[in-house]
């Protein structure tokens, strides 16, 4: 019986006589590349800390046709494979718990605009440069995520919305066209997948086969501002929060923020740490309108932006990115955070942050059919992190756990999906299961 390390060894030798790429051994890219930013959560922190679970190898093709020809012989050699882009994934969803193959998929970033005014992408392109590349064909790719630098794949196989959610909604809503997929099966091939074909591929973290590029809708690129406002209440942040939905043109981005959260966000603009913060990408046909809005509403426009470098700074201090932002001020503290949606966020924040010890910190974000939060707490352990998940439920609010790896998403169809894909169960093992530990299978701003 041979273990995993040693079959791994002869698999990348027979890849670097193939010539698939580079295949490195190198301690010090291994250690970087097995682990991503599961350091956001607390528990994940103690689950799967950095060093615990190392690949054995870190392959990393150079063309498309590489990613088939790495599993087949991983096949042959029964070599677990955990796909990775940029590693931004705060699940610990890209860690080798069997080590094996890292396949770093960061070689493959070609991007064309096609015809038809879709984007298709390499895997490992970048979300920067394939939103620069539309751009500059006149076109606005349907959502990214506040972690810009994140590649296609990943944030296909492993996230999920971001900004242009509103109009759009997430990942999972039509964003892709169709994608390249390299199967575990030991054909050596790749296949193309559209429709509803894709559902078991979209954030089920490449456990049911390896996205090599991914096509991506487009809409015509619009003139998009930056506008920072501030409240005194939460009563009135909310109120104009919501009738954000009512926009002749939607936003791409609603952020908000409560005056804790405040201080840490890196924003261009001295923001008021007592006050309430709104930060909004809008169309440059509505801004006046906002504008009005806000004041109307007994806010202040702080500051508005017309270059759009400014609207992916905004973009960056969305999403998790202010529970960030707060846990790097903070070394000393531990904070985590709750994923949730629903309106009781708008409207009973009292009751929602009562569902831990406080203080409980809110983060708002817009979605097409109401609002999202991360809620944010100081960490007292495990059990009181999930204590607080049935709490939210009772009170009308949607959770997703970002304190778990499984797959929590179409997870039937993935493991449908997986025993024709993945037969003997090598693609990044230990993420799907039937019945993940964690219930928290709700799909926060997915279009129902
Ligand atoms: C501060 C912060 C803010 C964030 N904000 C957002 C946000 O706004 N929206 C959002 O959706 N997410 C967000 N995330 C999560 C993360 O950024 C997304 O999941 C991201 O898009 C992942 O891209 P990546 O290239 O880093 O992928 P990785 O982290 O490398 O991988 C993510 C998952 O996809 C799998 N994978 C990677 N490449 C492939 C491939 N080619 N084929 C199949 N599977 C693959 C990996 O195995 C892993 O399971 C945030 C995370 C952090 C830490």
């Amino acid at each position: 019986m041979t273990t995993v390390s040693e079959r791994t060894a002869a698999a990348a030798a027979e890849l670097e006589r193939l010539g698939v790429g580079s295949v490195s051994t190198d301690p010090a890219l291994i250690t970087k590349v097995s682990s991503d930013w599961s350091r956001m959560s607390p528990v994940l922190q103690e689950k799967v800390p950095p060093g615990r679970y190392l690949a054995d190898v870190v392959v990393r093709p150079a063309r498309p046709e590489h990613v088939p020809t790495v599993l087949k012989v991983a096949f042959e050699h029964d070599v677990p494979v955990t796909p990775r882009g940029a590693g931004t994934g705060n699940y610990g969803q890209a860690t080798p718990f069997d080590g094996g193959i890292l396949l770093d998929l960061r070689g493959l970033d070609s991007i064309t605009v096609g015809d038809g005014g879709t984007v298709t992408a390499g895997a490992g392109a970048r979300m920067t440069a394939i939103d620069r590349v539309a751009r500059a064909a006149g076109r606005d790719i349907w959502i990214f995520p506040s972690t810009k630098s994140s590649t296609i794949g990943g944030f296909v196989g492993g996230g999920s919305a971001g900004t242009g959610t509103i109009e759009r909604g997430t990942t999972s809503d039509g964003y892709v066209v169709a994608a390249t997929v390299a199967p575990m099966d030991g054909s050596g091939t790749m296949v193309t997948v559209r429709g509803d074909e894709l559902t078991p591929f979209i954030h089920t973290y490449g456990v049911t086969g390896i996205l090599v590029d991914v096509e991506v809708r487009t809409d015509p690129a619009r003139d998009w501002t930056a506008v920072y406002a501030a409240f005194r209440s939460y009563a009135d942040l909310v109120a104009v929060h919501r009738s954000l939905l009512d926009l002749p043109r939607l936003p791409r981005l609603a952020s908000a923020d409560e005056p804790a959260l405040v201080p840490t966000l890196p924003a261009p603009v001295a923001l008021d740490p007592t006050r309430h913060s709104l930060r909004v990408i809008v169309e440059a046909s509505t801004v006046d309108e906002l504008a009005d809005r806000v004041r109307r509403g007994g806010g202040e426009v702080v500051a508005v932006f017309t270059d759009y470098t400014e609207t992916d700074r905004l973009s960056g201090m969305s999403y998790n990115h202010p529970v960030w932002f707060l846990q790097r001020a903070h070394p000393d503290r531990r904070f985590f955070h709750m994923e949730t949606g629903g309106t009781p966020l708008w409207d009973d924040p009292a009751a929602v942050r009562a569902v831990y010890p406080g203080p409980v910190h809110l983060h708002l974000e817009l979605f097409g059919h109401g609002p999202g939060a991360m809620v944010v707490a100081g960490y007292r352990g495990e059990d009181d992190v999930l204590a607080g998940i049935p709490r939210l439920e009772a009170l009308g609010v949607g959770v997703h756990s970002p304190h778990q790896w499984y797959v929590d998403r179409n997870v039937q169809i993935a493991i449908e999906t997986a025993r024709r894909t993945d037969p003997k169960g090598l693609l990044n093992p230990g993420k799907l299961t039937a019945a993940p530990p964690v219930d928290t299978r709700v799909n926060i701003g997915v279009r129902s």
